[in-house]
């Protein structure tokens, strides 16, 4: 069993309700491989965060990639013929595979062989030779899955791929709660679902939420800089929380598909600001393996998000939207100059 990893949220809620209004926090640890906390003011918060809380656990029990008995260890142990799943693991693994065609396989949900292969989080990461690389790299590619929407059936063209729904499900869990908040009407409040945040309606009087983004630097639990968001997802994907060290560089979980090895762009995160957590979610993960230069020329084209992008050398770049709406909060990082 891979051993749970406990991440502190990566971003902070900064600048909470200035007027009285009586708040309920609870967290949630271990599905989704993380912690969910979920602050809700106004009446009935209690309930609406158990309903929270119940989803978050079923999204993990049918899409986890490590559990044998998910709905996608099925898909995988049968690859070479279709398994049909549950409209909404079916409707992810689309959109999942939609956002692979988009980012030109940046963000890929048949990395699994690859990840396993590096198994980071075991306590016993090595760095895998060239050969088993290759080995990994032969069962991956997102053209090798195919959907079948009238039985919704998922097949994987060989045996030994497998998929990982590791980079989006806890978007997708995000926008969940998000459809539950709105069902019960939830009118304020804060989902963090592992550093997935949702800031969902305003602060009381108005304003919108001001939500820091978590230094990207290990051991640190400061935010290097704000931003000011109602009703939107805020992602953040770094090499910083998940990753070993071999002789003085760091090998981290996000993998480029195109080398089977952690990507190496210079970047300590990816920030993305969006509507939906699952898009947030998906494109974090692939903007990091894009690297700042083709992850911001990628979202400049996109209306659906925006981006922030933190450099090895402390620069903080901006894609287009997002320029004058970002303070820093901690004099190491600068913002670079305009795209
Ligand atoms: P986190 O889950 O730590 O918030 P991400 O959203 O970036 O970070 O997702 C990383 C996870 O996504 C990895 O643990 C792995 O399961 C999966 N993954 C790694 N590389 C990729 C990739 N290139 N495309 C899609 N999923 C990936
Ligand atoms: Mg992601």
């Amino acid at each position: 069993m891979k051993k749970l990893v406990l991440l502190s949220t990566c971003l902070l809620l900064l600048g909470g309700c200035l007027q009285q209004e009586e708040a309920v926090t609870d967290q949630l640890v271990g599905p989704l491989d993380t912690v969910s906390a979920v602050t809700l003011y106004g009446s009935d918060s209690r309930r609406i965060i158990d309903e929270v809380f119940a989803a978050v656990s079923d999204i993990d029990m049918r899409m986890s990639a490590i559990s044998q008995d998910s709905e996608l260890a099925r898909i995988s142990a049968g690859a070479g013929g279709p398994v049909a799943v549950s409209s909404d693991v079916f409707a992810l693994v689309e959109e999942a595979l939609a956002i692979s065609a988009e980012t030109n396989g940046a963000f890929d949900p048949t990395i699994r062989p690859v990840a396993t292969l590096w198994d980071l989080g075991s306590g016993n990461e090595r760095i895998p030779s060239d050969n088993e690389i290759a080995e990994a790299m032969s069962k991956i590619g997102y053209a090798r899955v195919t959907l079948d929407k009238t039985t919704r059936g998922v097949s994987l063209d060989s045996l030994g791929m497998a998929l990982d729904l590791g980079g989006i499900a806890k978007g997708y869990a995000c926008d969940t709660a998000v459809a539950i908040l709105k069902k019960n009407g939830a009118r304020r409040g804060i989902i963090d679902l592992g550093g997935n945040i949702y800031a969902y309606g305003t602060k009381l009087g108005g304003k919108p939420w001001v939500v820091g983004v978590r230094t990207p630097i290990p051991g640190e639990n400061g935010y290097f800089c704000t931003l000011n968001v109602s009703d939107k997802a805020v992602v953040t994907s770094g090499a910083y929380e998940r990753f070993f060290e071999k002789d003085g560089r760091r090998y981290h979980h996000i993998f480029d598909p195109s080398t089977g090895r952690p990507a190496d762009n210079g970047l300590l995160s990816v920030t993305i600001v969006a509507s939906s957590a699952t898009v947030a979610d998906a494109l974090s993960t692939a903007c990091f393996v894009m690297g700042a230069e083709r992850g911001r020329a990628f979202l400049a084209e996109r209306r659906d998000a925006e981006g922030i992008f933190v450099t090895e050398g402390m620069d903080v770049l901006l894609s287009p939207g997002l320029l004058g709406q970002v303070e820093i909060a901690d004099g190491r990082f600068r913002l670079a100059g305009e795209k």
